[in-house]
């Protein structure tokens, strides 16, 4: 087909155009990093993001930080590649201190009689050197540990080192389960059974007359509060744990007919997890106190009451009620516990219990991120059009063509929908085999030419058609980052959760285009398309154009909860590397653990294939080529070498 020489750059900017007077504080702003990062995570001068923590010693006001671009240098140059997890030992130190803290203040100044004992719950992520820091830091404060399991009573068991802090027992106990914390109890440790179900406690009954050692008894209670925020489908009577009021009448009958009611002393009242709402808090602790009054009445001696999770974190940084947010402090969630409970159990004389939480995802949020880098972009500009189409074109292409030169303020919705009618006539054609790529081609970069016309009148207008509301993400450009949703982001996918993304570098630069970010799996659901911003959230993410040579980092914030543990293999991409440092007062850092992530070997042999078995397999079929004649020896040897090393190389894409 003739085609005009000359060319008329339609554009192949991008929405935003780049501004030369772009700052730091404009980057703050676009990315809420104030507002999420809650004084950890800030950008430097140099334009990086930071992670800011306090300082070893008397003076909590003096702070140390650390640009998360030195990190990644130092990661490199230890061999330690994209994508990885960063831990900030510190930050994690940090919140372990501010929760206790804030519970101590609120104790204080409310007057209170009883004690705070934190136990953090294993399940939400239980890496051994998270685990070990948690125990380590946590002795000063007496920070517990909860189990859900017998594996997870079996890391509480070896990793806390304290008698005076908890280990709270929750979930389906069978006799080995019951018969390790029977012997926890019997060198002194507080290791409580939490009763999810009655059938429970005649087992706990039975071990502990056999093995001649008594338990310490809590009840978990079914509260009628349903919380705000994604887990209230759980919460109210409709929650799948804890005792419903009858059962709790049967268990305290059982208790007394076996004349261990004195076994029973802790209250459990778990609302849900990342509860944004602190009314239903306080409403959570004020039924619960009801509760627990009613078991004094009862007889039991009691003396503890745990509240359980749902500390929430602020992932959006909107100070909201909303799924991803939190409408209060930590003080206020404090005081409020401190101060409902003081004033429940006051007016019955009953004294005031130790206060138990156990806040998982507030406590280990902060201190891990993952880090990725960005390894292609697709973007959606028009390609450069010529200025007229030839005769010989068809009719519907010209009409085509015809909309572009028109768009204007007044008319973008109309010919929107004319570009729209024309494309998918043109499309029908080539079906039908009456169009050729070449004008298939031509009419799709005609259409995209118009939509990104539109797109920027849509900028400037006060109210869009509803129609028109996706265009930009339409025309969003595609960062393919080098991770595994599914391994290094599940709730992304499995809760729509939104964490904190951005580059952690360039930050002085102004972003110019926009973009959502896919994972390197094979599935369509390997994608983040929500992201924060300080108008809510969006579908779309500014990030800058890629430099030659360059790479462009991303970090995934506020990681720590979860994701590591909920993970899997999809597309076999395994455990990325992870890092953990520790910032010294004097703004450096150190490396304090270093793991590789899995090797090809090893997701091969978790999903029960035999990399030595494979290795041979693959020997046999080479040495088959060569008595085959199509390959030589050496170039069996290579082939050979070069399976040898995948087995031993990353699961993720790894550059020369
Ligand atoms: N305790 C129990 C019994 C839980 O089920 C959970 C999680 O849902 C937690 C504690 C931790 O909750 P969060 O991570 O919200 O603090």
């Amino acid at each position: 087909m003739d085609r005009p020489k000359k060319e008329t750059k339609v554009t192949s900017e991008c929405f935003v155009n780049a501004s030369t007077s772009w700052s730091i504080n404009d980057s703050k702003k676009l990315y809420s990093v104030n507002e999420w990062g809650a004084g950890y995570f800030d950008i430097s001068t140099r334009g990086e993001v930071q992670v800011t923590v306090q300082n070893n010693g008397n003076n909590p006001a003096q702070k140390s930080a650390v640009s998360l671009l030195e990190i990644v240098k130092g990661m490199k140059a230890r061999g330690l590649e994209m994508p990885a997890i960063l831990r900030i030992e510190n930050l994690l130190d940090q919140r372990i201190k501010e929760l206790n803290e804030a519970f101590i203040r609120a104790i204080k100044n409310t007057g209170y009689q009883g004690d705070y004992r934190g136990v953090f719950p294993i399940k939400v992520n239980q890496q051994c050197h998270v685990i070990e820091e948690i125990a380590d830091f946590g002795r000063r404060f007496n920070h517990g540990l909860e189990a859900g399991s017998k594996a997870e009573l079996i890391i509480a068991l070896s990793q806390l080192r304290d008698l005076d802090s908890l280990i709270i027992c929750n979930g389906y106990k069978d006799e080995e389960f019951i018969d390790l914390g029977l012997y926890a109890r019997q060198i002194g440790i507080s290791c409580f059974f939490v009763l999810e179900t009655p059938a429970e406690l005649p087992i706990i009954l039975e071990r502990s007359r056999v093995l001649g050692i008594k338990p310490l008894i809590g009840v978990r209670i079914k509260s009628s509060v349903i919380v705000d925020g994604h887990w209230n489908i759980n919460s109210g009577d409709h929650s799948i744990f804890g005792l419903s009021t009858t059962s709790l009448i049967n268990v305290i009958e059982q208790l007394k007919a076996a004349q261990m009611i004195n076994c029973l002393q802790l209250l459990h009242c778990h609302l849900g997890s990342q509860i944004p709402n602190i009314r239903n808090i306080r409403s959570g602790v004020l039924e619960a106190c009801r509760f627990y009054s009613e078991l004094i009445n009862e007889g039991a001696p009691m003396g503890y009451i745990d509240l359980g999770g749902g500390l929430a974190v602020d992932y959006e940084g909107a100070k909201t009620n909303s799924t991803n947010s939190m409408n209060y402090q930590l003080d206020e969630y404090c005081i409020n516990i401190v101060e409902t409970i003081a004033e429940s159990l006051n007016p019955l004389n009953i004294a005031h219990p130790i206060i138990v939480t156990e806040s998982g995802r507030a406590t280990v949020a902060y201190s891990s991120l993952l880090l990725f880098n960005v390894l292609d972009v697709r973007n959606y500009d028009p390609q450069p059009l010529p200025a007229s189409l030839p005769n010989s074109d068809h009719e519907l292409l010209h009409n085509l063509f015809s909309v572009l030169s028109g768009v204007n303020q007044n008319n973008f919705q109309e010919c929107y929908n004319d570009v729209l009618y024309y494309r998918d006539e043109i499309r029908e054609m080539f079906r039908h085999g009456q169009l050729k790529l070449a004008d298939r081609a031509l009419a799709d970069n005609i259409t995209l030419a118009v939509l990104e016309r539109i797109a920027k009148i849509l900028k400037t207008i006060d109210r869009i058609p509803p129609d028109l509301e996706k265009l930009p993400e339409l025309l969003c450009d595609i960062y393919y980052g080098n991770f595994s949703l599914f391994q290094s982001l599940p709730d992304i996918w499995a809760i729509d959760q939104v964490f904190p993304v951005m580059p952690i570098h360039r930050l002085k630069e102004q972003p110019t285009r926009e973009a959502i970010i896919a994972d390197i799996t094979c599935d369509c659901d390997g994608k983040i398309d929500r992201f924060i911003s300080p108008q809510g959230i969006r579908n779309t993410l500014p990030l800058h154009t890629l430099n030659e040579g360059e790479e462009y980092y991303i970090g995934v914030f506020l990681i720590g909860a979860y994701q590591e543990t909920l993970g899997d293999l999809h597309n076999l991409f395994g455990d990325t590397n992870v890092i953990s440092v520790k910032v010294n007062n004097d703004n450096s850092f150190d490396f304090i653990h270093e793991f590789q992530g899995d090797s090809i070997a090893d997701v091969l042999s978790y999903v029960e294939y035999e990399p030595k078995q494979m290795l041979e397999q693959f020997r046999c079929r080479a040495e088959q080529a060569v008595r085959d004649k199509k390959i030589s020896v050496s170039q069996r040897q290579k082939m050979l070498q070069a399976f040898k090393a995948s087995l031993q190389g990353y699961t993720y894409f790894e550059r020369e």
